[in-house]
């Protein structure tokens, strides 16, 4: 089984990975615009939950910020301890958008100059997804499978009790961090996104890893943690990642509209912290 789940995790790179210059994603980057690019199943099916998740969010989450990720110094990157000139934000933000991308025919093409994927948002959940696939094909119906945070739940554990994990205390991290919430996960998944997780400092303020798309410029809106359950882990990490950049209210309305999703959103407010919980998020905490 190791060597199919090992087997499995090495396509999913060589399709996914912005580290390997030789991967589908990083050779549909420096395709020019109008040529169209063929998607294997693995791209594919990434690019399809990108575009729900695109319309869904109204562009929270989108996958074509890699130059501004790449001028504030994530991604592939190191950062260089400065701000960005206004400038480049500006130029950088002209090569986003995720509109700016055709699908025909199970192939993928730019519409504009200079757009480029990070998929580092969702490709650690369609990993989690692609494992959970490959165990639940070999027979196997009772596992965990987590990647960088984002975990599926399969079944029962080895007491026979569905899987328990826990959601970090965002507000209480470092070497004593404790867990905020401890939810069931049963043929669920769950993904969560925060400030907490990755960020960098400037002159000593801190900026979040997370990008909102409309300004170009790091997220600043005090929300430090977003977990979202689902059923598949790729839908879960994209969503919850929005979720950092999205109005909390307008998070809430749009996670009850959709089918078994649920999501727990941690804000920070200047004496304390406010959360905000989907309807049904209290069905899967335990008590
Ligand atoms: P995650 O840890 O799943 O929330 O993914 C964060 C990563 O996604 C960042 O390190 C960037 O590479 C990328 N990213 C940043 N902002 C956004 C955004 N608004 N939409 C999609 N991906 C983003
Ligand atoms: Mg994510």
């Amino acid at each position: 089984m190791a060597e199919k789940i090992d087997t499995r995790l090495g396509q999913v790179n060589a399709g996914l990975s912005m580290y390997d210059p030789n991967s589908d994603l990083s050779r549909f980057n420096r395709t020019e615009p109008g040529q169209p690019f063929r998607l294997s199943h693995d791209f594919a099916r990434v690019m399809d939950t990108a575009r729900t998740v695109f319309t869904l969010t109204d562009g929270a989450w989108d996958g074509t910020l890699k130059p501004l990720v790449d001028l504030w110094g994530f991604g592939t990157r190191q950062p260089d301890g400065r701000m960005p000139e206004p400038a480049a934000i500006a130029d950088a933000l002209a090569k986003t958008g995720f509109q700016h991308l055709m699908f025909e025919n199970n192939h993928l093409k730019k519409t504009k100059p200079g757009i480029t994927l990070d998929l580092g948002s969702i490709a650690k959940g369609y990993g989690v997804d692609a494992i959970a696939g490959i165990l639940s094909k070999s027979g196997i119906h009772d596992f965990l499978v987590e990647i960088g945070g984002e975990l599926y739940g399969s079944g029962m554990n080895r007491h026979k009790k569905t899987w328990s994990v826990g959601i970090t205390d965002p507000l209480n991290i470092g070497s004593d961090a404790g867990l905020y919430k401890i939810v069931h996960l049963e043929n669920r998944a769950i993904a969560t996104s925060g400030d907490y997780r990755n960020y960098f400092e400037i002159q000593g303020k801190i900026y979040s890893h997370i990008i909102d798309p409309k300004t170009g410029f790091p997220v600043d809106n005090q929300v430090i943690s977003a977990s979202v359950i689902a059923d598949t882990c790729t839908f879960a990490d994209a969503l919850a990642t929005a979720l950092v950049v999205m109005d909390p209210d307008d998070s809430l309305s749009l996670v009850g509209s959709l089918k078994n999703v649920e999501c727990l959103i941690i804000q920070k407010t200047s004496d304390g912290f406010t959360e905000f919980a989907s309807r049904g998020f209290h069905t899967f905490v335990q008590r």
